[in-house]
C-alpha cells in the first residue's frame, strides 16, 4: 500500500521522525538496510550533554537545549510504548580540571553559560572528590552540570523499534534503498530490494551515507563519516555515579555496571575498525582520571561513524526537490537531538513550512547552484 512517508535510514533520527509522523496520523514506513540503530545510533555513548559539548551560544546550542528539555518525556513515552526501559539517568555531568590545565578557559566557559541562565556550578577539588570519591588526586577543580543527563542508547534503539511497530509504522529491515524515483521534478518513492515503493514524501535520514543517495538526484550535501571509538570496562563496583569528562576523555557509567570510555573523532573514511592507538589513549586517559579503573576488565570495544558536515551542523528540512526532505548531519549530538528533530520535521511535513529554528540548518547554506528552490508547501 502506498505510504504517506518513507523514511530512509532506521537510526535514531529516522526512527524518531517516523514515530512523530505516525503519531500525527500518517502512514509511515522506515527502510533500513541493516537493523534499527545498527550504525552510529547504537555506537554512541548516549550523553545528553549540550552544555559540556557547546563551543558557544547560538542557534545550534539553543536547538540542543530545547531537545534536552524534551528528553525526559520523550524517554518516558518510548519506554511506555515499548515496555523497554531506556534508562534515562539524571545524575548530571562533572567536568574535571586537571593539573597543568588553564583554569581561565573554564572560567570563560562557566561565565557565558551562567550569563545565559544555565545551571552549572564551579566546585573545588575536595568537593569534586566528595561527589566522586574515586577521582584522581591531580584534579584541581571541576564544574558540575546538573542538567546534562544520559540515556542507554542501545536500549533506546530497541525501544524505538518496538514502539514504531506498535504505532503501525512498517519497519522494513535488511533492505537497502538503491535510488529515488522521480516523476518530473518530484520524488514519488524509492527503489529498495528490487521493489518500487511509492510515497507522498521521502525523508533521507541515512546518517553518513545520506550524501550518496542525494547525489543521485543532483543534490550536493557533503556528509562525511567521523569515526568514534569506545572502550567499555567492568569491575566490581561502578566507581562513578555521574558522567565524568576531562580534556582526555569522558566516562559514562551504565546501570549494568559498565563504564564507557569515549571517544575519538577520526576522518578515516568508512573504516569502522578499533585501533590499538585509540584503545591505548582512551585507557590511559581514563586511568589518569580514575586510577582504580586499572583493575577493571575490558568487556567490549567498538566504533561508529558519526554523520558530519562541512560546518559540523545538521542539515534538516526541505531538500530543494519536491517531496524530498533531509534530516542528517547530527554529528556528535544525534541521540540528544532526536526529539527536537522529530518535532521540527513533523512541522515541515504537516505544516508545509520551515520553522524559524530550522532555518540555520537548511540545505540552502550549501552550494545553491546544485539545489533548485522548492516552494514551501505542506506534503499533507
Ligand atoms: C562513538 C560515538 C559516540 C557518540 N556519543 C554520542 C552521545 O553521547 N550523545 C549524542 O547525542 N550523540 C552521540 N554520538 C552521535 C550519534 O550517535 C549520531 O549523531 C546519531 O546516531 C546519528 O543518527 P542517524 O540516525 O543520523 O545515523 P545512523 O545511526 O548512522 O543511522 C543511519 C542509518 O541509515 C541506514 N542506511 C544508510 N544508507 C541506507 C540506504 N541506502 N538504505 C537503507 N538504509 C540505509 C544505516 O544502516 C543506518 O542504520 C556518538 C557517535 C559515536 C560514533
Amino acid at each position: 500500500m502506498k505510504k504517506d512517508v518513507i523514511v530512509v535510514g532506521g537510526g535514531v533520527i529516522g526512527c524518531s521522525i517516523a514515530l512523530g509522523l505516525a503519531q500525527a496520523g500518517l502512514k509511515v514506513a522506515v527502510i533500513e538496510r541493516g537493523r534499527a540503530g545498527c550504525e552510529a545510533s547504537r555506537a554512541a555513548a548516549g550523553m545528553l550533554s549540550p552544555q559540556t559539548e557547546a563551543p558557544g551560544p547560538g542557534p545550534f546550542f539553543d536547538l540542543c537545549l530545547r531537545s534536552r528539555s524534551m528528553y525526559r518525556d520523550f524517554a518516558a513515552q518510548i519506554t511506555e510504548l515499548s515496555g523497554i526501559d531506556v534508562q534515562y539517568r539524571d545524575e548530571g555531568s562533572l567536568c574535571l580540571i586537571l593539573e597543568s590545565e588553564d583554569e581561565r578557559t573554564v572560567d570563560d566557559w562557566v561565565s557565558w553559560q551562567t550569563e545565559a541562565g544555565l545551571a552549572l556550578e564551579r566546585v573545588s577539588a575536595d568537593d569534586a572528590r566528595k561527589a566522586e570519591p574515586a577521582l584522581t588526586r591531580s584534579v584541581t577543580g571541576a564544574v558540575y552540570i546538573p542538567e546534562d543527563h544520559q540515556v542507554e542508547n542501545r536500549r533506546l534503539m530497541d525501544a524505538l523499534e518496538t514502539a514504531l511497530r506498535r504505532v503501525s509504522v512498517e519497519m522494513i529491515e535488511g533492505e537497502e534503498v538503491d535510488s529515488l524515483i522521480m516523476d518530473g521534478s518530484r520524488v514519488i518513492g524509492v527503489v529498495s530490494g528490487g521493489a518500487r515503493r511509492e510515497a507522498g514524501a521521502v525523508i533521507i535520514a541515512a546518517g553518513c551515507w545520506s550524501g550518496r543517495l542525494l547525489e543521485r538526484v543532483g543534490l550536493s550535501v557533503e556528509v562525511v563519516p567521523a569515526r568514534g571509538q569506545i572502550v567499555a570496562l567492568k569491575g566490581e563496583a561502578s566507581l562513578i555515579r555521574s558522567i565524568v569528562h576531562s580534556s582526555l576523555c569522558y566516562l559514562v557509567p551504565r546501570r549494568d555496571g559498565r563504564i564507557l570510555i569515549g571517544s575519538t573523532t577520526e576522518y578515516v573514511g568508512y573504516r569502522k575498525g578499533v585501533t590499538a592507538g585509540a584503545v591505548n589513549a582512551l585507557l590511559a586517559g581514563a586511568i589518569e582520571m580514575i586510577p582504580a579503573l586499572e583493575d577493571f576488565e575490558i568487556v567490549e570495544t567498538w566504533s561508529g561513524l558519526r554523520p558530519d558536515t562541512t560546518d559540523h551542523l545538521p542539515v534538516m528540512g526541505f531538500s530543494g526537490i519536491d517531496n524530498l526532505l533531509i534530516a542528517t548531519g547530527h554529528f556528535r549530538n544525534g541521540i540528544l537531538l532526536a526529539p527536537v528533530t522529530s518535532a521540527l520535521i513533523a512541522e515541515v511535513v504537516i505544516g508545509g513550512r520551515t520553522p524559524e529554528e530550522l532555518r540555520p540548518f537548511s540545505m540552502e547554506r550549501f552550494d545553491s547552484s546544485h539545489t533548485r528552490r522548492q516552494k514551501e508547501t505542506a506534503v499533507f
